[in-house]
This record gives C-alpha cells, sequence and structure tokens, in this order.
C-alpha cells in the first residue's frame, strides 16, 4: 500500500498535528484518501448545490424584478457551467489541491454573482435578499467541505465580496450594514472553529484506521514467518498450499524439494545449542539466496526446510535442489563431526499435478526421497518415486 511504517504513524499519533498537517509521507496518504472520499459525493452535492441554487431564480423574480435578467443569466449561464466544469475537472485530475482551489472558487462565485446583480437593484427587499448567502457559507464548509487552510481563505474572499457588494448596493443604512457584517463575521468564525475541529477529527479517524490497518498487516506476516529463520512457516504452507491446489491453478505441476542438514543433532552437541541456531538461520539465508524472490521457502521442522515450486517439473527441481546443496558446501561451516568436517544437507524432491495428488501425498514422497538421500551417505538429491541419485 505503502511507505509508511506502523512506527510512523505511532509517533505521528503521539506528536499531535494541531497545525493539521502530518509528515510527508502520512499527509500524502492521507489526501488521497481525502480526495477519494470527496470525489465520491461529489456528484450528489452538485446535483443539489444546484437544484438548490437555481430555485432561488423565484426569490429573484420576487425580490430582485429589477435585474432579473442579468441574475438569471449569472445562475444559469455564468454559474452552473462553472460548477459542472469545476466538477468535472476534479473528476478527472483528482487532486486535494485542485479540489480546495476549486471549492473556494465556487463558493466565491455562487455569493459573488447574485449579490454583484443585486448592486444594480433598486429593490426594497434587498436585507432579506442577501440572508441568501449564509446558505452558500454553510454549503461551502458542510457540503464541500475543504481543508481548513481553503475554507479560511474561502471565508475571508466570500465575507469580502459579500460585504462590498452590500455596502456598494447603498440600499443599506450604517446600522444596518453594521448588523449585517457582524452577522457574516459571526457566521464565518462559528464555522471555520467548527471545520478545525472537524478536520482534527478526520485527521485522527484516518491515523487510527491506518495503524489498524498496518497492525493487522504486521500481524498476518508475523502469523506466518518463522522467527529464528524468518523463513514462512508450516500456517503459511497450509495457506499457500491451499492457493496452488485450488481448482483455478491446478492445471500447473508442482515440486517440492524437502531439505535436512546433515548430523545436526551432533552440531550442538559439539558447539551447543546457540551455534546450532546461528547454522540453522545461515543456511537458511543462503537457502533463500540461491532460490530467488518469487519462490516459497519454509521451515519445515527443527533443521528442516521446505522449497515450493509451482510451475516447475522435475528436471528443474532438481537442478534447483542440486544448486542448493553446492550452496551450503560451498559456505563451508565447519562441523567437527559431521562425514566431511563441514554442514551438509540432504535434500528429497518430488513433483506432481495438483489435480492428481494431494499436497500430503507430495510432500510424503519428498521425505521418502529425503529418507532415501540420508541413506545412501547424505549430502545429496534424491528424487522420489524412480530414485535416483542427481547428484
Ligand atoms: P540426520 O543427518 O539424520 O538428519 O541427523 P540429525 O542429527 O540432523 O537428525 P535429527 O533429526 O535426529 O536431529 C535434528 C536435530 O536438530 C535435533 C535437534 O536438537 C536439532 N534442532 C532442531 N531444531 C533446532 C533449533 O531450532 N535450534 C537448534 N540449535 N537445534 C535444533
Ligand atoms: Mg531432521
Ligand atoms: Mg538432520
Amino acid at each position: 500500500m505503502s511507505i509508511v511504517t506502523l512506527e510512523q504513524v505511532e509517533a505521528q499519533i503521539a506528536h499531535r498535528f494541531a497545525l493539521l498537517r502530518f509528515r510527508p509521507e502520512i499527509e500524502l496518504l492521507f489526501r488521497r484518501d481525502y480526495v477519494a472520499e470527496r470525489n465520491r459525493l461529489i456528484g450528489i452535492w452538485v446535483a443539489i448545490g444546484l437544484l438548490i441554487y437555481n430555485l432561488v431564480y423565484f426569490g429573484d423574480r420576487a425580490m430582485i424584478p429589477d435585474v432579473l435578467t442579468e441574475v438569471t443569466a449569472l445562475r444559469f449561464l455564468v454559474f452552473t457551467p462553472a460548477v459542472i466544469a469545476s466538477a468535472f475537472a476534479v473528476r478527472h485530475w483528482p487532486s486535494s489541491r485542485l479540489y480546495d482551489a476549486l471549492s473556494v472558487f465556487v463558493a466565491v462565485l455562487g455569493v459573488s454573482l447574485p449579490m454583484a446583480a443585486a448592486v444594480g437593484s433598486q429593490s426594497s427587499y434587498l436585507l432579506i435578499y442577501q440572508n441568501y448567502n449564509a446558505a452558500a457559507f454553510l454549503f461551502f464548509v458542510i457540503a464541500l467541505r475543504p481543508l481548513f487552510r481553503a475554507i479560511l481563505t474561502g471565508l475571508a474572499l466570500m465575507c469580502l465580496s459579500h460585504l462590498s457588494a452590500a455596502y456598494l448596493t447603498d440600499a443599506f443604512d450604517a446600522v444596518t450594514f453594521g448588523g449585517i457584517v457582524t452577522f457574516y463575521l459571526m457566521l464565518s468564525i462559528f464555522l471555520a472553529a467548527a471545520a478545525y475541529f472537524l478536520e482534527r477529527t478526520d485527521r485522527r479517524n484516518f491515523l487510527n484506521q491506518l495503524r489498524a490497518s498496518l497492525l493487522y498487516r504486521r500481524l498476518e506476516v508475523n502469523s506466518e514467518r518463522d522467527e529464528l529463520t524468518g523463513l514462512l512457516n508450516r500456517r503459511s504452507l497450509a495457506r499457500i498450499g491451499r492457493e496452488i491446489w485450488s481448482v483455478e491453478a491446478a492445471p500447473q505441476v508442482v515440486s517440492v524439494i524437502l531439505l535436512d542438514i546433515d548430523h545436526f543433532k551432533r552440531f550442538n552437541d559439539l558447539y551447543g545449542h546457540l551455534d546450532g541456531d546461528a547454522c540453522i538461520r545461515t543456511v537458511s539465508q543462503h537457502i533463500c539466496a540461491t532460490v530467488g524472490k518469487g519462490h516459497s521457502v519454509f521451515r519445515f521442522g527443527g533443521e528442516e526446510m521446505l522449497i515450493l515450486l509451482p510451475g516447475q517439473g522435475s528436471p528443474q527441481a532438481v537442478a534447483m535442489a542440486e544448486k542448493i546443496r553446492r550452496a551450503i558446501e560451498e559456505l563451508a561451516i565447519p562441523h567437527g563431526r559431521s562425514d566431511h568436517d563441514i554442514v551438509t544437507a540432504s535434500l528429497g524432491v518430488a513433483s506432481a499435478m495438483p489435480a492428481q495428488m494431494a499436497i500430503e501425498k507430495l510432500l510424503q514422497r519428498a521425505d521418502e526421497a529425503l529418507y532415501e538421500a540420508k541413506h545412501r551417505g547424505r549430502n545429496m538429491v534424491v528424487i522420489a518415486e524412480e530414485p535416483q541419485i542427481a547428484a
């Protein structure tokens, strides 16, 4: 999903975010989530917003009939296309900056256009008429919900536009105009404060959700990993096995290599359990490096590893097993009580079509081949069924 770690998210939660900004990697995820969520709702808000905005046509007709042509043209020929184009732009270029900029643009336009027309009106209803803009302020903050900084900018520009237009109408005496100014300033302050706390809550919820999903992923990964070696464990084998043996994947051949370190009990007896652990770790790492990415290496038992090779038949599996055997030999880990004075391993290989053989049976055949390798003198690869020494 991302390069953000659980530790970074927990540090961000502890650090708080009074300035409504996360560290850059987390902020990027938050913004992506933010714009996706706004985009999901944009269609419905555009529809509701335009419906209500254009229904005010009837208010225009009743209250400012002398400038009806101008205000109607502004509503239907300027505002409506501008809103549709803005929504279209955000849908096609989803970015939080664009969303915020266009929200401010639409809100300021929505407030300015009818007020610009009202400046030329001689109507005695202008006091009531200008009240309508309060709805635009609410719509901007509650429905469009841009980020706090955009809300501050938007509210400031809306106030500026509304109040200067109200002033220019010349329809209000000083006391009435003072009342209008007070109302819009109070409304803006309340809305800005509410927006600040709402965004903080949104951000806290986002961090908590991110933390929960990262925690879950870590638990999931840990529950399928062996602690000593970091290899996949048997729980993971059961899951991956189920996937490979599922009906869709069944036509593909699958090979398994079962590996067991030779005379490991003697190694422990001679060097101690801790050196034994280190040896298992080193061998595991070299198996992974030899097998490469894309294949699964499991810790099957104490000093037994299993390599699953979906899509690879026995010739490739035997070649891979031989490569692993040699890689372990080349490590030349001293082993005073082995046949070769170094740590070696024996490997059993088996292949099958999942449709024809259950995974348990395939593992059993690999185990039999491994037993055969031990029986024949260790440090070798044996292929199941037609036991033949490949190395
Ligand atoms: P063989 O060549 O027949 O495989 O002989 P072996 O001694 O390796 O075989 P065996 O299975 O009898 O013994 C495996 C030993 O591996 C027994 C156990 O002490 C050791 N072992 C298993 N798990 C661990 C582990 O996690 N750490 C360490 N240090 N030793 C382990
Ligand atoms: Mg063993
Ligand atoms: Mg062993």
